[in-house]
This record gives C-alpha cells, sequence and structure tokens, in this order.
C-alpha cells in the first residue's frame, strides 16, 4: 500500500470552506489512532517548509510549534524511570490496551452483508465452545497441578527415606535433615531459575498483573506460553521446596494464560504460529476470557465456582456485564466439576466426586454461634486489619529493597528464593526439635498428617514392611497358589499396612514425645501449608499449646512476608489463611479460658481468624466471603465471614492498601480504580492533557509515520482531515488492499510488530500512506470545560486508551491518556486527605 506515490497537500480552509472538515476522523492500528479536526492554516506552511518534524498543534501558542520528536520523547521519558520513590510514580513502560472497539472503514466494510442469522448462531455457539473449553482445561491444569505435587513428594521422600530409618535408630536425625533442606533448596532453586530466566511475569501470584491487564494496561508476556510453563511447573516446585506459599493464587494467572491461549486459536510452534480459528482477535473480546480464566483457577482451586466468577468480577475485571458474568460463572461451574471428576478418578473412584478443589476446609461438625459471640468476631477482625496491614507494609520495604539492592541480577533473585527454602526447613526443624509442646488429643483426622508426612511414614516403615512382604512372598512359594487364598492375604497385608503406618505417623509425630503423646509442632510444620490450615481448624481444643501458636504465628508471619515478592510462582492466600487459623484458635483458647461453659469449640475463632487475616491482607470482601462459605458448606456462618472480612478490610484500608494495590503500585502501574480520585471535582481536561498534540494527516508520507513512531513512546495520533481532490490528481491515491483479516492477523500487536524490525528505504519513505480505511472514524473527545471525574468514568468505562481534546471548531488541542489520569492520587497527611500527583 505504500509503493503508490501521491502528492500529499491540504485545504487551508476553515470549517466553512471545507466541507469534510467537521468529520472527526480516527486511525487506528499503525499502532493506534487518536482524532482530528481540521488542519490549521500553519500547518500549511509547515508542510511547504519541508519540515521532518512532527506537525504539532496547540491554540495557545497561536500557530505553529514545531518539536522535534525526539525532544518530546525525552521529556516524557523522565517520568518514573529512576525515581526512587516507589509508590510515587508511574512506570512508562505501560501501555494501554484498546478496549474501545475501533469502528474504521476497513471494519464498517467487514460487516456488510454478513450479519445472517447462520453466521451469529455460528458465532454464540463458538464462544460458549471456547468458555467451555477454558473450563476443562484449567480444571485439567488445577489436577496436573496437584497430582504433581503428589508423586514428586513421593519421590522426594523415597530418596530421603532409608537416612530417616538408619539415623531414627542411630541417632543421626541430623543427616536426612540436612538432605532434606538440601532437596527442598535445590529444587526451590529450580523454580526460581525457572521464572527468572523464562518468564519473569510468571513470579508471585499473577493476580496484581492480570487485574492490571483486565483494567486496560498492556503486559507483555503476562499471557505468553513461556509464562504458563513458567507459573505451572514453578508452583509446583515452590511447593515441593517448602516455602510458605499456596497454589491457589497462581492458578488464577495459569487458568487467565490458558484462555487467552483458547481464544486466540493459534498455537506457538518454533516461533510459527499455527492457526486454528480467528474469532477472537481484539483486545476486548480476549480481555472477557481472560476474566473467565481467573474465575475458572480460583473455582478450582477452592472447589469454589461463585466464589471464583465473584472474585473475578471484584478483584480482576473492570469491564461487565450480565452474559460475561453468565459466561464466566459457566467456565467456572465446569472447571470446578472437572477438576472434582479428575481427582476423584485419579484417586479411583470418579463418580463419588469427592475432590471438588485443591482447598478445602472440609465440615465443621459445629459450626454455629451465638450473637453475643458477635463482638469477639469483630475484635478478631479488627486485629486481622491490624495484622494485614503490618503484612502489607513489611512486604512494601521488602520489594522497595528488592527492587533497590537485589532484583539488578537475576542469579541474586535465585539466590534468594534458596535460601528462603533453607531458612523456612531450618526454622521449621528447629521448633519442631526445641519445642516440645507434646499433647494426646487425637488430631482431627488423617488430614492433620497431610500427604507429605503420610509419605514418609510409609517411606520409614517401609523396612520393616519389605522383610514382612518378603516373609509372605516365601509362604508363596511354599505352595500357596490358590487365587482366594492370594487375595484374602492381599487383603491383610493391606489391612497390616495400614496399620504400620498409622503407628510410624504416631511415632514420626512424637518426636521427643514420650507415652501416647506427640509433638504438635510438627503437626504445624511437617505439612504442606494446606495440611496446615486443616489441623488448626478442626483440631481438638487442647492441641496446640499458646506458645506453640505464638511461635508458629510469629515464624509463619515472617515467612510468609519473605516469600511473598520472591521470584518463584507462588500464592498468599493459605499462608495467609494459616497464619489467621492460628491467632484466631488462639483467641479462641482464651474465649474459652474466659467462658468456660458456653464456648467449648475454637475452630469457629479460628475459621474468623483466618477469614480476618486474608481479608486484611488482600480487602476482598465479596468473593472471599463467597468462597470462605463455599469452602466449609455451610451457609450459616455466612453472616460472621462477612462482618469479619468487612471490618478486617476497614481497618486495613485505614492504614495501607491491600496487598495487590501495593504491588501494582509499586510497579507504577497506571491503573484506574472504579471511582475517579477525591478531591478532583475542580481539576479539568485542560489541566492534566498534554499539548501541544502530535497529529497525522490522512494521507500522510511514510517516513513521517515511521519517524513519528519509531522516535516517539505516543500510539495514537490525531489525524487531520484533508481534502485530497485540492492537490492530488484523483485516482492516485492508493487503493486499500488491506483486509481486516490481515490487519487483525498479527494481534497482539505490541509483542509481534515493533516498528523498528521495519525496513523502509529512503524510496519508501517518500511514499504517502492512506490512513482513512483504518482510522477510527468515530473516537470519543471531551471538549476543554470536561472536569476530571467526567474524563476518568468515560476512560473507565469505555475502556479507552485515548482521548482526544478538541476546541470549538474539532480542532484538536490536547491529548489524554490513562497516565494522564493515573497520576492523580489522594493521600492522607497528617490525618488530611491531599491530592498528589505522581511523576
Ligand atoms: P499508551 O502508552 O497508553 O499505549 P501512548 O503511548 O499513546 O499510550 P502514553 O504513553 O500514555 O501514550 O503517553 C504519555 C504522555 O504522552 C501522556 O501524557 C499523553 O497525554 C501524551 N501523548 C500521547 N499521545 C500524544 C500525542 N499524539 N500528542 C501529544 N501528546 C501525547
Amino acid at each position: 500500500t505504500v509503493h503508490s506515490p501521491s502528492v500529499v497537500t491540504f485545504n487551508e480552509g476553515s470549517k466553512k470552506s471545507n466541507p469534510l472538515s467537521t468529520k472527526n476522523c480516527v486511525y487506528s492500528r499503525i499502532p493506534y489512532f487518536g482524532v482530528v479536526g481540521n488542519a490549521h492554516p500553519s500547518l500549511l506552511r509547515s508542510r511547504e517548509e519541508g519540515t521532518d518534524s512532527c506537525q504539532t498543534f496547540s491554540p495557545f501558542n497561536r500557530g505553529l510549534a514545531y518539536i522535534r520528536v525526539k525532544d518530546v520523547a525525552k521529556r516524557w521519558r523522565q517520568y518514573g524511570v529512576d525515581s526512587p520513590r516507589f509508590r510515587k510514580r508511574l512506570h512508562s513502560k505501560w501501555e494501554s490496551m484498546n478496549y474501545d472497539q475501533v469502528d474504521s472503514q476497513l471494519k464498517r466494510k467487514n460487516r456488510e452483508g454478513k450479519q445472517s442469522k447462520k453466521k451469529l448462531a455460528w458465532e454464540m455457539l463458538s464462544s460458549w465452545l471456547v468458555y467451555f473449553s477454558i473450563g476443562i482445561g484449567t480444571a485439567f491444569l488445577a489436577a496436573g497441578v496437584q497430582i504433581a505435587v503428589e508423586l514428586i513428594a513421593h519421590q522426594k521422600f523415597e530418596l530421603i527415606k532409608d537416612f530417616f530409618d538408619r539415623c531414627d535408630k542411630q541417632g543421626c536425625l541430623y543427616q536426612p535433615v540436612l538432605i532434606w533442606m538440601g532437596i527442598n533448596a535445590g529444587i526451590t532453586l529450580v523454580g526460581a531459575a525457572l521464572v527468572t530466566y523464562v518468564q519473569p511475569m510468571a513470579a508471585g501470584s499473577g493476580i496484581p498483573l492480570i487485574k492490571s491487564y483486565l483494567n486496560g494496561v498492556r503486559v507483555p508476556g503476562l499471557l505468553s506460553l513461556r509464562a504458563f510453563i513458567a507459573k505451572c511447573v514453578g508452583v509446583v516446585l515452590s511447593i515441593l521446596g517448602g516455602l510458605a506459599c499456596g497454589k491457589e493464587g497462581p492458578m488464577a494467572h495459569s487458568g487467565g494464560i490458558m484462555a487467552a491461549g483458547l481464544g486466540k486459536g493459534r498455537i506457538p510452534w518454533f516461533g510459527k504460529d499455527i492457526n486454528i480459528y480467528g474469532l477472537f482477535r481484539n483486545d476486548h473480546n480476549i480481555r472477557d476470557l481472560v476474566a473467565a480464566g481467573a474465575a475458572s483457577g480460583v473455582s478450582a482451586a477452592f472447589g469454589a465456582p461463585i466464589g471464583g466468577t465473584l472474585f473475578s468480577v471484584e478483584e480482576a475485571a473492570s469491564f461487565w456485564n450480565t452474559e460475561l458474568v453468565w459466561k464466566v460463572f459457566f467456565s467456572a461451574m465446569i472447571a470446578c466439576f472437572s477438576t472434582n471428576f479428575l481427582l476423584s478418578a485419579f484417586e479411583g473412584h470418579p463418580t463419588q466426586l469427592s475432590n471438588p478443589g485443591l482447598v478445602r476446609f472440609n465440615t465443621f461438625p459445629n459450626l454455629t454461634f451465638d450473637l453475643i459471640e458477635i463482638p469477639v468476631f469483630i475484635l478478631i477482625a479488627a486485629i486481622g486489619g491490624l495484622t494485614g496491614s503490618l503484612f502489607v507494609v513489611m512486604n512494601y520495604k521488602l520489594t522497595v529493597f528488592r527492587q533497590k539492592y537485589l532484583h539488578r541480577k537475576k542469579w541474586i533473585k535465585v539466590l534468594e528464593a534458596g535460601l528462603v527454602s533453607v531458612v523456612s526447613a531450618v526454622a521449621a526443624f528447629f521448633l519442631m526439635f526445641t519445642v516440645k509442646d507434646c499433647t494426646e488429643a487425637d488430631p482431627y483426622n488423617s488430614h492433620a498428617i497431610t500427604t507429605k508426612v503420610i509419605i514418609m511414614v510409609t517411606m520409614l516403615n517401609n523396612s520393616s514392611s519389605n522383610n514382612h512382604v518378603d516373609d509372605d512372598n516365601d509362604d508363596n512359594e511354599n505352595g500357596h497358589d490358590d487365587e482366594d487364598d492370594e487375595e484374602e492375604e492381599e487383603e491383610e497385608e493391606e489391612e497390616e499396612e495400614d496399620g504400620r503406618m498409622i503407628k510410624a505417623m504416631m511415632m514420626i509425630r512424637k518426636l521427643g514425645c514420650s507415652g501416647e503423646s506427640h509433638n504438635s509442632m510438627s503437626t504445624m510444620f511437617l505439612t504442606t501449608p494446606e495440611g496446615c490450615l486443616k489441623s488448626l481448624l478442626h483440631d481438638p481444643l487442647e492441641t496446640y499449646s499458646v506458645a506453640s501458636l505464638i511461635l508458629f504465628v510469629v515464624i509463619f508471619f515472617l515467612l510468609g512476608v519473605w516469600t511473598y515478592g520472591l521470584s518463584v510462582s507462588s500464592g498468599v492466600f493459605i499462608p495467609s489463611l494459616a497464619i489467621g487459623a492460628a491467632w484466631g484458635r488462639l483467641i479462641g483458647l482464651g474465649v474459652v479460658q474466659l467462658f468456660p461453659d458456653q464456648a467449648k469449640d475454637v475452630g469457629k475463632y479460628a475459621l474468623i481468624g483466618a477469614a480476618s487475616q486474608l481479608g486484611g491482607i488482600l480487602r476482598t470482601t465479596i468473593s472471599l466471603t463467597v468462597i470462605i462459605v463455599e469452602c466449609t458448606g455451610d451457609i450459616s456462618f455466612g453472616l460472621c465471614i462477612m462482618i469479619s472480612l468487612m471490618i478486617s478490610k476497614w481497618v486495613g484500608d485505614f492504614f495501607t492498601t491491600g496487598l495487590y494495590d501495593m504491588n501494582v503500585e509499586v510497579s507504577g502501574i497506571p491503573l484506574l480504580s472504579w471511582e475517579p480520585p477525591p478531591l478532583c471535582d475542580d481539576i479539568y481536561v485542560s489541566d492534566f492533557m498534554s499539548q501541544p498534540v502530535m497529529t497525522l494527516l490522512s494521507v500522510e508520507r511514510v517516513g513521517h509515520i515511521y519517524d513519528c513512531l519509531s522516535g516517539e513512546s505516543f500510539n495514537g495520533f490525531p489525524v487531520i482531515e484533508q481534502d485530497p481532490s485540492v492537490f492530488c490528481p484523483e485516482g492516485q491515491l492508493p487503493r486499500n488492499q488491506v483486509s481486516l483479516k490481515d490487519f487483525d492477523n498479527p494481534y497482539p500487536v505490541p509483542q509481534r510488530l515493533k516498528i523498528k524490525d521495519i525496513e523502509l528505504s529512503e524510496a519508501d519513505k517518500q511514499c504517502v500512506m492512506d490512513l482513512t480505511p483504518y482510522m477510527n472514524l468515530t473516537p470519543y473527545t471531551a471538549s476543554l470545560g470536561f472536569s476530571m471525574p467526567r474524563v476518568f468514568r468515560l476512560f473507565r468505562g469505555l475502556g479507552l486508551r485515548h482521548l482526544v481534546v478538541v476546541n470549538d471548531s474539532m480542532e484538536p488541542i490536547g491529548m489524554v491518556t490513562r497516565k494522564d489520569l493515573a497520576k492523580y492520587r489522594a493521600e492522607i497527611k497528617k490525618g488530611m486527605l491531599h491530592m498528589e500527583q505522581l511523576t
């Protein structure tokens, strides 16, 4: 399209003299364009003078301001790159998505005559199919992660079983402990290296970035195949490495990646793409699928389809309508059911559907409450808010420290993760061996001793059982070959094996305790965080002493703060719940002490503590209430959970933002919240728009476009309408040879096409390009009288990327992007609310 020579000229006319000048045009896609107006007379002069600087127009300097591309770029680049004030700056690397659908000539032409009922029905059906596959895919993923953790853990214990066995008798337990630590550190190092070197976007839970993406910020690499691999494999390794983290948060991110991949309908294959279908090829469509993927991930993780959907609504997605909520809920439900089916099938009873999610709180036998208990719940919630903000503040300080000193070199990030793993193991073993919290209370159930211990104990017991099995084999060889006998023997063997295992479990749990008693520290530390959470929620009243609960809270809290933000794939849900359950239990013990006649059970206090702690850290209310209610399967306690989450959020918000929002702020992401910032009613668009505006002509020299795009960070340019018939011989303008399919094909553009990758000869640069077919013909514009809240709502509600400010003659006089809005933030200083402008 750029080879046809043409003369670029334009009308000197004002609105009156030029009939075309009232038309607003926005070019979109190379990459995206803003608006329009008509050419100012002075622009004509600039073209005649043959300057190669981009044209700029400002009504305030009454004519034309020439600003070289590089000067403007320099001005903008100073923002935020090296600023040390982490939460006070926006990072210029983040670009926006265009959730507003572009209305170009090309799109209009494509729509004509293609609205047949059959096509519409097919489009609808295929969209439902994609949402269905998101649910199924996420379920496979969740089940895969769970099963991988179980199987590899088995191998891990197999590796050290002999040492444990031998050293238990010879008193050299330090040997297996050291080996255990070595294995943990090794696994964590591999997980951290995977995330750090393959795709750093896979670090952490990924929810803050998914939230930013759904808000309209482009996060390069977030939805890539590399991120998917690093996330899924990484989370398995983090858990096996013994870090204080869970796999639930990362499931939301992995679900989102899977959804985006399914939506794009192509598989990357050795640098090339295999195209399967091309239904969803714009930001708008992919955004909705990612919301469904995130919801399905949470649903599969907790077995909570409603909670997952609400989590996506509350925490992640920024744009909603009823149909989308329905589709997202559909995906979440499919994900929950399929995960249940797959995990039950893995356990050998697929039809019983007994595993609704990766983590369950298990049913509380007696989850009732008295109204007089509500003040205690409120107290717990307030503590949750306080400790939650402490967690956020400490993690913030640590994140800033990491960004300043540790994250300059990749290997330091990896090493830090390894160190945390070693420290976690040292802390656990130190507490288990030194704190003799011996109790005779029976653990609530086998869940108190999770897979890790079961496998370990099985291994521990293996040597004796091996001897036993050998004896049996000998018997068989001595002529017992009758089939019935064999079956009976097998059953007996299994029973004996179970008995030995339970005996051995108790042995391991003893760790220095005599008689029938066992060490409660080992119950808390020798399990995965999920197992530990269940123990704290359900174990009988006298299982844990006050001292061991306090020690657990302090150590696990510090480990949780240190672990979140490491360069590993990890989630914060489960550790937060476990910390809260521990101090909730502690408060429960106090209540039982004070009112021995009324209160006999500490489980519900542990549950409220867990909810409050998580609420105090994340500040999510609706979805967490529903997730916890779905996890416990008891709606009657929903009110108490809701109250505690609400209060922990209020208390927490008084001190800091939530953990995810803090992450967003530290990364300098220009996130637009639901509402405009307070105190901005008297700020007008003229105060925060950028000017002069860099514009393009509707038929523009290729070299000029190239210079504007490569020399500048801007992505949207108002296109100034001109009347080509004035100077250009008719018929010489290139006809449009680009179809919508070609146009949409390279989606997503920024990852695939970089302007600097396009090589243009001097002859090419002298050619002209007709931008008319691609530009947005009906862009949103604002006049100078628009106030900030109004512009904010326009941006937020419509998912805009650029807004052009025009004067009465429809001339572009200013440009507003999300960065112009996001830099206004209200902060409390000395008890007063102040409006702050970030750099
Ligand atoms: P995004 O990065 O969100 O994709 P963009 O690159 O076009 O959009 P920003 O990086 O947000 O723009 O722009 C930074 C600053 O440049 C903002 O203050 C914005 O108002 C200004 N700006 C953007 N486009 C233009 C333009 N065509 N002319 C003048 N200023 C502009």
